[in-house]
C-alpha cells in the first residue's frame, strides 16, 4: 500500500497545523474537518426531518418509556410523571405533524403541576430536558412584573429560550419552557380587585399571550425594552409550557370545596372516603381559581398535575437509588481519586431520620452529606489511602456539631 502524505485531504493542512489527524485506508482526516463534518450531518439530519426535529417518529419515545426514564432520576411522584410524559409526548407528536395533509390540527397541553417546595418539580423538568432534543429552558416567575415596573418584563422568558437555542428563532419556536413558582404570581385574593395589582394579575395577562400562542417580539438580549432595540418575532404557538408552583395553602381550599359541595347524607359518605391526610389528590382547576390563578391562564393549562410530600421511605431511597443521587455522586468524586468509597448501612438510616425530624425535606438530604464530608474530602486526595468506610460513629459525631439553622436555609 503507498503511503499517504501527512495531511488531512479534506483541508489540506499538515499534521503540524491540526491538533489531531485520523489516518484511514488511502485518506487522513483532521480534527477541524471531522468537527464541520458533524455538523453538516447535524444540520442535514434535521431539515430531512419534518419539522426539523431531527428525528421522526418511529424515534419517538412512547409516555411509557419516557416515564421510564423519569423513574431512573426521580422518586415516586407517579401521577406527574405519567402527566409529563404524555404532555411530551403529545408535544412532539403536534412537531411532526405534517400540517398540509390534515385538517386537523393538535392543540398544545400547557402543564401545571402542584407540590410542595423540594418535592421534585424542578427535578422533574431538567430530567425532561434530559431526554429531549428540543431547546429548554427554566424561568422563575417571581422575577416577573407587568412591562413599565421593575423587574423583568414577560418577555424575558423567551429571550432566555432564544439564548438556549443559540438565536435559532425556528428551534426556540418547538422548545419547552419551565415557569417555576408561577403561584408567587397568584393575585391576592379571588375576588377581580378594581386597584391595579403590580404583582398579579397583570403579570399573569401578560403570560396568558404567552401560553395561548401569538407572536411576540423579544428583545434578544433581554433586560428592559427601549425604542431602538431590534426585536425578533416569536411565536409561541408551538411551544409548551410546564409550570410550577408550591402553592403554599391550597388544601385549604380543596377541603372546603370538598365540604361545600355537597350537603346532607351524600356528603357524610364523600367525606368518609375522602383521605384528609392527602388532599392534594383531589386538586381541580377551581381551586386554582381559589388561590388567584386567574381563569383564562387556568384554561390554557390544562394539564394538571400535583406532587406528594415525600414521606420518610421516598428519603431514603432519594439518598441512595436515582441514578445520580447524592451517595452515587460522592462514591464517583471519590473515585476519581482512585478511592473506593463505602458507608455503613445505619450511616443511610440516621441521615434520614435527622432530615425527618429537622423537616429538611430532600434538599437537606444533600446539605447533611455535604456538611459530613467536607473534612474527609478535604484531607483524603492526599492521604494516598485507596479505601474509605464511613461508619455511623464517624457521622453521628459530625452531626453533632453541626448547625441546624444553617442546614434548614440550605
Ligand atoms: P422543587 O422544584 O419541587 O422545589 P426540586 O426538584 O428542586 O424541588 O428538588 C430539590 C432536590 O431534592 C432535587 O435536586 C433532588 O436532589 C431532590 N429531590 C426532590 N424530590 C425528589 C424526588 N422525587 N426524587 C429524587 N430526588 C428528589
Amino acid at each position: 500500500m503507498a503511503k499517504i502524505s501527512e495531511k488531512c485531504s479534506f483541508c489540506g493542512r499538515s499534521k503540524k497545523e491540526v491538533d489531531l489527524l485520523i489516518t484511514g485506508l488511502d485518506a487522513n482526516i483532521c480534527n477541524f474537518c471531522v468537527e464541520q463534518a458533524c455538523e453538516i450531518t447535524r444540520e442535514s439530519a434535521k431539515k430531512s426531518s419534518p419539522n426539523g426535529l431531527g428525528m421522526n417518529k418511529k424515534d419517538l419515545p412512547k409516555p411509557v418509556e419516557i416515564k421510564k426514564f423519569l423513574d431512573q432520576y426521580v422518586i415516586g411522584q407517579d401521577n406527574a410523571k405519567k402527566t409529563l410524559s404524555v404532555a411530551v409526548y403529545n408535544h412532539y407528536k403536534r412537531l411532526l405533524q405534517n400540517m398540509d395533509d390534515d385538517d386537523v390540527e393538535i392543540e398544545k397541553s400547557n402543564i401545571i403541576m402542584v407540590g410542595s417546595t423540594g418535592t421534585g418539580k424542578t427535578l422533574l423538568a431538567k430530567t425532561i430536558a434530559r431526554l429531549l432534543h428540543v431547546p429548554f429552558t427554566i424561568v422563575d416567575a417571581t422575577v416577573l412584573t407587568e412591562a413599565g415596573y421593575v423587574g423583568e418584563d414577560i418577555e424575558s422568558i423567551l429571550t432566555r429560550l432564544l439564548q438556549v437555542s443559540e438565536y435559532d428563532v425556528k428551534a426556540a419556536e418547538r422548545g419547552i419552557v419551565f415557569i417555576d413558582e408561577i403561584d408567587k404570581i397568584a393575585r391576592k385574593s379571588d375576588n377581580p380587585s378594581i386597584t391595579r395589582d403590580v404583582s398579579g394579575e397583570g403579570v399573569q395577562q401578560g403570560l396568558l399571550k404567552l401560553l395561548e400562542g401569538s407572536v411576540i417580539n423579544v428583545p434578544p438580549q433581554g433586560g428592559r425594552k427601549h425604542p431602538d432595540q431590534k426585536m425578533i418575532p416569536v411565536d409561541t404557538k408551538n411551544i409548551l409550557f410546564i409550570c410550577g408552583g408550591a402553592f403554599d395553602g391550597i388544601e385549604r381550599k380543596i377541603a372546603n370545596r370538598l365540604n361545600t359541595r355537597v350537603v346532607g347524607y351524600a356528603a357524610a359518605k364523600i367525606k368518609d372516603k375522602v383521605d384528609a391526610d392527602n388532599l392534594l389528590q383531589y386538586i381541580s382547576p377551581q381551586d386554582l381559581k381559589s388561590f388567584g390563578l386567574i381563569p383564562e391562564i387556568i384554561g390554557r393549562l390544562p394539564m394538571l398535575c400535583y406532587l406528594n410530600e415525600l414521606d420518610r421511605d421516598a428519603l431514603r431511597q432519594i439518598l441512595t437509588e436515582p441514578k445520580n443521587s447524592i451517595i452515587k455522586q460522592y462514591v464517583k468524586l471519590f473515585a476519581m481519586d482512585h478511592i473506593n468509597l463505602t458507608f455503613e448501612e445505619a450511616v443511610f438510616e440516621f441521615i434520614v431520620d435527622k432530615a425527618v425530624e429537622f423537616k429538611l425535606g430532600a434538599r437537606g438530604l444533600r446539605s447533611i452529606v455535604e456538611t459530613v464530608m467536607i473534612d474527609i474530602m478535604f484531607e483524603m486526595p492526599s492521604s494516598g489511602e485507596k479505601e474509605l468506610h464511613i461508619t455511623l460513629e464517624y457521622v453521628k459525631n459530625k452531626f453533632q456539631n453541626m448547625n441546624i439553622e444553617k442546614l434548614k436555609a440550605a
